[in-house]
């Protein structure tokens, strides 16, 4: 590992300066930091530990929502009563990642921002346009069992790999982003980027912002939520596919549905088509297969992962059946 120099700052505006030194970058919990500081991956000049900051409450926000400072740990968030009431489908979320020991020490901001696991990414001995832009992606014709078969590019099929984000699609939550210019809030879905041509930029973060808090509306009356991940093995495994849903019921008709998509896409995946495929209708087994036929439209598969593309179809039916058949039992 190269040496560093390591920062306490002691609030968040000091921890913006020192975020805006050359070679600098922030660590949080260090679960997805340390690791790759330890491959080589990263090698900051600075670092710039976000852990006497504050930023740990998890408070209600004056419209009945709920907002989660950046350094509150995803047990924390996963086990609160709000959360576990309102916001199950972000409870699951959490619980259904890592492991109990990592999620103490993981937090809001650094799930939001972790980064993908393909191995080549990970191998400083491989080339990779996203951990060296113009290198070449291994990846296209190597191994991709675990990659993206939406929203790639030719030069990068990397996938998001956080089950958190794709909770917070599905609660239309809100990034809230600090730097010495002030604070600015963004759509989560607009959060992360595409990889394009520049798989290097995941997120519409500046450089030295700090995600201060993330926020999400009032859960709506009577709304129901549901997050489905299916995986190699039960536990401490990653997502192959997943799926969030949300929705509220009126009179047997689904209504608000919001659908998003994990493990199959380059970023969190909104699947808005298909959420309003659903919108206003009645839930039926037939209805569900035409949502997920459309929310996969446009999936390219390779030889190694073209399975993610029935794989993911058959999660979103099996979500929104979840979830419907607890609205009318
Ligand atoms: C063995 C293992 C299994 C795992 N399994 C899963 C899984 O199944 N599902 C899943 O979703 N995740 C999984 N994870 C990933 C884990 O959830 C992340 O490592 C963790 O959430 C990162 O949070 P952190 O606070 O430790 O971030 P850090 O490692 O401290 O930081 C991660 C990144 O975010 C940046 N950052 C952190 N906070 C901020 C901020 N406030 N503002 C700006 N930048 C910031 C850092 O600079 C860094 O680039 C696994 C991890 C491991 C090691
Ligand atoms: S898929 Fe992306 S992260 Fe993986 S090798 Fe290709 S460019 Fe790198």
């Amino acid at each position: 590992m190269k040496l560093f120099e390591l920062r306490r700052p002691a609030d968040p505006l000091e921890a913006i300066r020192d975020g805006l030194s050359p070679g600098a970058r922030f660590i949080a919990g260090g679960t997805t930091m340390v690791d790759l500081m330890r491959l080589d991956v990263e090698r900051p000049d600075v670092l710039v530990d976000l852990n006497h900051l504050g930023l740990t409450d998890i408070e209600r926000t004056a419209d009945g929502g709920v907002r989660l400072g950046a350094m509150t740990r995803n047990a924390d968030v996963a086990h609160h009563p709000w959360i576990v009431a309102e916001y199950p489908v972000l409870s699951q979320a959490l619980l259904s990642g890592a492991s109990a020991q990592l999620r103490n020490a993981a937090t809001t901001g650094g799930n939001v921002l972790q980064r993908t696991r393909c191995i080549y990414f990970r191998d400083v001995h491989a080339a990779c346009n996203k951990r060296v832009p113009g290198s070449g992606c291994p990846a296209l014709d190597g191994y991709h069992r675990n990659l993206a078969v939406l929203g790639t590019s030719a030069n990068c099929i990397a996938t998001n790999p956080s089950d958190m984000n794709v909770a917070l699609i599905s609660l239309d939550a809100i990034v809230s982003l600090r730097s010495s210019e002030g604070q600015r809030d963004v759509a989560f879905a607009e959060f992360h980027r595409e990889p394009g041509d520049t798989p290097e930029c995941e997120t519409v973060l500046r450089p030295g912002e700090l995600l201060a808090a993330i926020s999400l509306p009032p859960a709506r009356p009577h709304a129901r939520s549901y997050y489905l991940k299916l995986r190699d093995r039960a536990s401490y495994e990653f997502a192959l596919a997943s799926t969030a849903v949300t929705m509220s019921f009126d009179d047997r008709t689904m209504r608000d549905v919001r659908l998003a998509l994990g493990g199959v896409a380059t970023r969190p995946w909104p699947a808005t088509q298909a959420a309003q495929l659903l919108e206003g209708r009645s839930p039926e087994p037939k209805l569900f297969r035409d949502a997920a036929e459309l929310a996969m439209l446009g999936a390219v598969g390779r030889p190694q992962n073209r399975f993610k593309i029935e794989l993911a179809k058959r999660c979103i039916v099996s979500a929104l059946a979840h979830v419907t058949a607890a609205e009318f039992v």
